[in-house]
């Protein structure tokens, strides 16, 4: 994957030719678009190039450029998209879930973003960007944001009594990313300093690669215990959090409702 430098100079090649505003910061975008490919940052050009010609805009600028980062991350956003008032106000709390675990745990990405507008199959979207480029992922981090990924199913808990399938695809995103603390990060204290089945690229980012068992059936019940465990452990974090930052969540929520996007600046003017 393209670092920030290199994702800068990728810009600058897909950007030529095409008429970019002065107040356009390659700098910046780069910054913003984390683990995207070389081919998701041409799209993200693209994208903006198009943006800027529905809007009979001369040029592409700055707010074509942050919107494609979105669209290319998530896809376009669905205003068609109709949900009831419940429904509103499950996304708007489920949303805020994650975005209040990730402002109070400390080693979670900061939010950028947050949403309840439908993109994709998502419904609402909380993004979190890194302060800076990361060549190292610490257990902690891993620990912190798997916590924040459980916020949105926690606050459904937590203010509706039930939950929804809109947290089925964190679900399966925290069991994953519990599978690569155990099995490929040697980052279980039971299961030790080794790897467990053949996995040919970073899961994280990547897709889902056909696994080759190298382990006992013995064992395979042992990773189970330690996702489990993983998952157990940011739970309960993530719900001491909601439970005791219940009135930021209200807060983030109801925000939410009122203006459907809130962009960083004004997401930490809510913990003022
Ligand atoms: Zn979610």
């Amino acid at each position: 994957m393209p670092d920030v430098k290199d994702r800068e100079e990728i810009f600058k090649i897909h950007s030529q030719g095409k008429p970019l505003a002065k107040n356009v910061s390659l700098k910046k975008v780069a910054e913003r678009t984390p683990g995207f490919s070389g081919a998701d940052l041409a799209n993200l050009m693209n994208e903006a190039a198009i943006l800027a010609a529905r809007r009979n805009k001369d040029k592409i600028y700055e707010t074509e450029v942050l919107e494609s980062i979105d669209r290319v991350l998530l896809g376009p956003e669905r205003k068609s998209h109709i949900l009831s008032e419940k429904e509103k106000k499950v996304v708007a709390y489920h949303e805020a879930g994650h975005a209040l675990i990730a402002h109070f745990l400390p080693n979670c990405d900061p939010v950028q973003k947050v949403s309840i507008l439908a993109r994709g199959q998502a419904a609402g979207y909380t993004i979190k960007i890194p302060e800076r480029e990361k060549y190292l992922k610490f257990k902690s981090e891993f620990l912190d944001n798997l916590s924040a990924l459980l916020g949105g199913y926690i606050a459904e808990k937590e203010i509706f009594g039930e939950v929804t399938t809109g947290a089925s695809n964190d679900l399966k995103e925290a069991t994953k990313m519990a599978k690569s603390l155990a099995t490929q990060f040697g980052m279980s204290e039971l299961l030790g300093p080794r790897t467990f089945g053949d996995h040919q690229e970073f899961i994280f980012w990547g897709r889902e690669i056909t696994q080759e068992k190298d382990y006992s059936e013995k064992v395979a019940q042992l990773i189970d215990e330690e996702i489990s465990k993983f998952i157990s452990l940011c739970y309960n974090k993530a719900t001491e959090v909601i439970k005791t930052k219940k009135d930021y969540l209200d807060k983030i929520a109801k925000v939410l409702l009122e203006k459907e996007t809130i962009e960083r600046k004004e997401f930490l003017k809510i913990f003022t």
